[in-house]
């Protein structure tokens, strides 16, 4: 196995780690403050081609491998991850998807203006009455002559107020997940609409929205893939979001190591830096180590991918690992920061705050155990 990185992913690493550098980590306190990214950072991930990293030149992407969607998401989740999070959706969740199961039409349709930044996409699976449970999803879809009829309502939706397009998970048949279709839902369809979700603990600066769709009326292409294959099409993006997440949080843990290192050898007390600090030391290395086993997870997963090899339960063991390591990561940068870790003149408290997040969506840390033991074992343990 080669860990080395080609000379083209160091230089994407290195576009990644600039692009980071200038246009987001300096707004970081502003955004979080302001609840809301300042929405130009659209249109400049756009214009640098990571909203189509992964999706092939002629549909307007890139054309780049799951091991550079990994490094990219490792600096962006660096810098901000609720940037992180609409790259994530838009382009891991919607656009990847509509690539995997779309017809050409859908893919011509959607992809140029995702991959450009011209619009964005949201994916809508969580409902107010089930989020981990979402095979037993409420809204329903009806066919009336050549439309689909689709009714119900959408829960923590990231990019749901700002999205143009929604991939809409809806029930066309009977109970459980044989019965669910995917549809591709612009936005600006009469009988759709959004609410903002205030006051979240972390993630502040990204739009999370609750949609409600009210006999929203899609033509019969709008379908993605096959009646009944919705919650196939649901599972398969969330393995791919998984190491999404997860690359975000070594991003993450990274910042929080970095910043913790930085401060630890610039604070003094009892007459010298708190990095001389057995303690402190061990606190350090703890990150240190838990972030590259993380990282060495996430481009596991990767290699799976672009191999086409079987990924589902090493994107599942990456997601654990890397979102509870960017919990503690954050947790320990508070603890080398001592008080000033609790103000927000310092990012560590808002590493903590939006790391806190990450083990609870795209299944939370318990569904990835469920799914891990299940793999293990053969059995399943989720009903
Ligand atoms: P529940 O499913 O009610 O779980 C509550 C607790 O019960 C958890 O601890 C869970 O682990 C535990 N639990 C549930 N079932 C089991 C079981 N079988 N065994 C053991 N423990 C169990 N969803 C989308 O569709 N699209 C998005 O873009 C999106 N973005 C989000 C952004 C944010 C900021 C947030 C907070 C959520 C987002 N979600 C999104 C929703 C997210 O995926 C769900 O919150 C998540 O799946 C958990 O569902 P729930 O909140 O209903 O918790």
């Amino acid at each position: 196995m080669d860990l080395s990185l080609t000379t083209e992913q160091q230089a994407l690493r290195d576009t990644a780690r600039e692009f980071v550098d200038a246009e987001i980590v300096p707004n970081i306190q502003e955004w979080d403050r302001a609840e809301a990214v300042d929405r130009s950072i659209v249109g400049k991930l756009g214009d640098i081609g990571f909203l189509g990293l992964t999706v092939p030149e002629h549909y307007g992407g890139s054309g780049g491998n799951h091991l550079d969607y990994c490094l990219m998401m490792e600096e962006i989740g660096r810098g901000d991850s609720s940037v992180r999070g609409i790259v994530s959706v838009s382009l891991g969740l919607v656009a990847k998807t509509v690539l995997s199961f779309g017809t050409e039409q859908q893919k011509r349709a959607w992809l140029p203006g995702l991959c450009s930044g011209a619009s964005l996409a949201c994916f809508g699976l969580t409902e107010p009455d089930t989020g981990s449970d979402a095979a037993n999803l409420n809204s329903k879809a009806v066919r009336d002559g050549d439309d689909w009829v689709i009714s119900g309502s959408k829960m923590f939706i990231t990019n749901g107020t700002w999205a143009d397009l929604a991939l809409i998970f809806a029930r066309t048949g009977g109970a459980g997940p044989k019965g669910v279709s995917a549809f591709l839902v612009p936005t600006d369809t009469p009988g759709f609409s959004h609410t903002e979700i205030k006051g979240k603990l972390g993630l502040r600066g990204q739009s999370t929205g609750e949609l409600t769709l009210d006999n929203v009326r899609v033509p019969a292409d709008a379908m993605l893939g096959s009646e009944g294959e919705g919650f196939r099409i649901a599972m398969a993006a969330l393995d791919k979001g998984r190491m999404s997440v997860a690359a975000g949080c070594v991003g993450l843990a990274r910042a929080a190591l970095d910043a913790s290192v930085r401060y630890a050898t610039e604070r003094d007390q009892f007459g010298k830096p708190i990095a001389g600090f057995q303690l402190v030391q061990e606190m350090l290395a703890d990150m240190a180590v838990a972030t590259d086993a993380a990282r060495l997870l996430v481009w596991r997963v990767a290699d799976l991918i672009d191999r086409e090899q079987p990924f589902g339960t090493a994107a599942s063991m990456a997601k654990l690992h890397a979102t509870e390591n960017a919990v503690n990561a954050a947790n320990q940068a508070i603890q080398v920061f001592g008080g000033y870790g609790y103000i927000d003149e310092y990012p560590v408290g808002k590493y903590l705050r939006d790391a806190r997040v990450m083990t609870l969506y795209e299944g939370t840390s318990q569904i990835q155990k469920l799914l891990i033991g299940r793999a293990l074992t053969g059995v399943s343990a989720f009903t």
